[in-house]
């Protein structure tokens, strides 16, 4: 998700010293596709086991985050099929600690619906509003493969349903309900109408 917005509470989880990765950095060696791309609309597979290549793929993936200036990415953005998602909503806190889900389940949804504009590292400049669950609670494995559950509200709440929705090949671009609007912004920054697959 791009970092149109920044607000909201941190999260902090303690994530292993050998992730960390200097959020000013402009080193990335990661291509982000972009929208238009089949690679964004395939679905992404369950890890079954996190060792080192997974860290390292997601070291890799924060540093093309923060590269970006995003504030979160999928793996699946960067032609990876696999359940992987990292997080910053907090990337101006160089102390905040990114979160790095594995295979995550979303296990509720609260009854409120709430409308934000979101962007997305795969459809650079493009930012519309997306209706979506304002809070959620789901289940994870972390980086050393541990069972973690979680509730998350506001920006984060929504960065996660963002990011989950790449790992089933959905763009939040699908989910957008204003067409006019949708029309508007994806001309302005060269995209295709036809590379929407709307949801509704
Ligand atoms: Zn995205």
């Amino acid at each position: 998700m791009a970092n149109h917005f920044s607000q909201l509470a941190k999260k902090s989880r303690g994530v292993i010293p050998d992730l960390k990765v200097d959020k000013n950095s402009k080193n990335s060696n990661l291509e982000i596709f972009k929208l238009g791309d089949e690679v964004l609309r395939k679905n992404s597979q369950r890890i079954s086991k996190v060792d080192n290549s997974i860290r390292n793929l997601a070291k890799d993936m924060l540093q093309s985050m923060y590269a970006a200036k995003g504030i979160g990415l999928a793996a699946p953005q960067i032609g990876i099929h696999k359940e992987l998602l990292v997080i910053d909503i907090n990337f101006e806190d160089s102390a905040a600690e990114p979160l790095i889900l594995i295979n995550p389940e979303i296990t509720a949804y609260g009854s409120t619906l709430n409308s934000y504009e979101e962007g997305c590292l795969s459809i650079p400049g493009v930012y519309l509003n997306v209706i979506r669950p304002s809070t959620i609670k789901l289940k994870f494995r972390d980086e050393m493969g541990r069972p973690r559950k979680m509730k998350a509200d506001g920006l984060l709440a929504r960065c996660i349903q963002h990011e989950m929705d790449h790992l089933n090949g959905v763009l939040f671009v699908d989910r957008v309900s204003s067409v006019e609007d949708l029309k508007t912004e994806l001309a302005k920054e060269g995209f295709n109408q036809k590379d929407v697959n709307p949801i509704n």
